[in-house]
């Protein structure tokens, strides 16, 4: 219920929003291009009728989506307008004029055919994990044995020996670093202003940028950002379970700068506004923008804080607003370190319980053994999975492929101007996945 009320004001403040964007700018010209993308768009909004995930954001005309409301069509008919925007696409050729347009052509491309797959899937065909990510978001994610992670595990127990369920003495352990619910908004507006500042110095974003931030409970996902156009975006925080102190500059980080709230604020003003490229007022979410949106929001933490430089920061400034002891900070990000290369076990489990080879409750114990995931956040996990599938690769396996990208491009940690400098071209173009190299 409340997940609905949020998306109607969303919705209507998304409307308002559009509104403005009209008024702000020209319209496009009516190129062969520019056709296409806006016959995209409006089978985007179409697709949204069948799959209430799909839409993530709309900023366009309002008119444009309530004619997709009223008109309800078919999906049959969707799936014949993607496959017919495809075919003037190839008639068009990829041969276009600079570097920007020939981006922007595979990339049109390569969304439909994502929408042509998740047509499929929701028609019942069922796609192995491998085959749904390739097919959603232009990528697959490497396999690894148990024992890659039992490697990691070993260490982890020489750290918190004893009985049981290491997950669980790991839980005990963590404990003291959970932020008090009464001290959340205060330590997360800190993060914020931390992330913002640092990203700031580097980007130049819109004056009128910024966000409201919420906090929500029964939610599948531990935070959200709801892109609204007009450089404006809600996100919301999920506090259902025990919200550590890591997690305030990871999700001030990923939500908002340099992350989502970023990433969509520079592609509506330099290839919404300024270039006039429609087809980047709307976002599906179970397409290959969304491996390229988590990536660049897990690798945004990173170019926000590197090396020490977080540590400092949450010394000096989070441990303390969150009263956990600041003496602790180092042994906490040691534990961390080693618990982060524990992340593609959450791949495993998904690809496992998907591909029908785990149980839902072994998919949950996988990922408490090999993941390190309490059993409540276990649980919690799962019911990600089942909903948004093969998406989980984007937060890993994106977070590598752009790091990769962005450091063959001479963007080491060693080069922060370098490095903030190819991150915002990454996320100021229409990039896909495959062509990360
Ligand atoms: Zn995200």
């Amino acid at each position: 219920m409340l997940y609905m009320k949020r998306l109607t004001t969303v919705a209507l403040v998304s409307v308002a929003a559009s509104t403005l964007v009209l008024q702000g700018q020209q319209k496009p010209d009516r190129t062969p291009m520019n056709a296409l993308a806006e016959r995209y768009v409006k089978t985007v909004l179409a697709m949204g009728q069948h799959d209430p995930d799909y839409v993530d954001a709309y900023y366009g005309p309002a008119e444009w989506k309530t004619a997709a409301d009223s008109a309800k069509i078919g999906l049959d008919s969707v799936a014949s307008q993607a496959r017919a925007i495809r075919a003037d696409l190839a008639k068009l050729g990829p041969a276009q004029r600079g570097e920007m347009e020939q981006l922007r052509w595979q990339y049109l491309d390569r969304q439909l055919s994502a929408m042509e797959a998740r047509i499929r899937m929701l028609r019942g065909e069922r796609l192995s994990f491998d085959d749904e990510s390739k097919a959603l978001y232009d990528a697959v994610a490497p396999t690894y044995p148990t024992s890659h992670f039992q490697a990691i595990i070993d260490k982890l127990e020489q750290r918190f020996p004893g009985q049981g369920a290491l997950a669980v003495r790991y839980d005990t352990w963590r404990k003291p670093f959970a932020i008090p619910r009464d001290k959340l908004d205060a330590v997360f507006q800190q993060a914020i202003a931390g992330c913002r500042d640092r990203t700031r110095k580097h980007i130049s974003l819109p004056s009128s940028e910024s966000f409201t931030l919420e906090y929500v409970t029964n939610k599948p996902w531990s935070g959200y950002n709801w892109y609204q156009g007009n450089f404006k975006s809600l996100i919301q925080v999920n506090t259902d379970l025990p919200i550590f102190i890591d997690r305030a500059i990871d999700l001030a980080c990923h939500e908002g700068y340099p992350g989502h709230h970023v990433y969509n604020a520079l592609l509506e003003k330099h290839l919404v506004r300024d270039r006039g490229w429609t087809e980047f007022t709307v976002y599906p979410l179970f397409s290959p923008q969304s491996l390229i949106a988590e990536g660049t929001a897990n690798f945004g933490i990173e170019v926000a804080f590197p090396g020490h430089e977080r540590s400092a920061y949450e010394k000096k400034v989070l441990f303390p607003a969150a009263g956990i002891d600041p003496a602790r900070a180092d042994e906490y990000y040691d534990v961390q370190g080693l618990v982060e290369q524990l992340s593609y076990a959450g791949n495993e489990a998904a690809r496992g319980y998907l591909d029908g080879k785990m149980s839902a409750a072994e998919a949950a114990n996988y990922l408490e053994t090999y993941g390190l995931y309490s059993l409540e956040r276990a649980k919690q996990r799962v019911r990600f999975i089942e909903k948004y599938r093969s998406y989980v690769i984007n937060y890993n396996l994106g977070k590598d492929m752009v790091r990769q990208y962005i450091e063959s491009r001479g963007g080491a940690a060693s080069n922060p101007v370098r490095r903030w400098d190819e991150f915002e071209k990454l996320m100021a173009s229409p990039r896909l996945p495959s062509t990360l190299k």
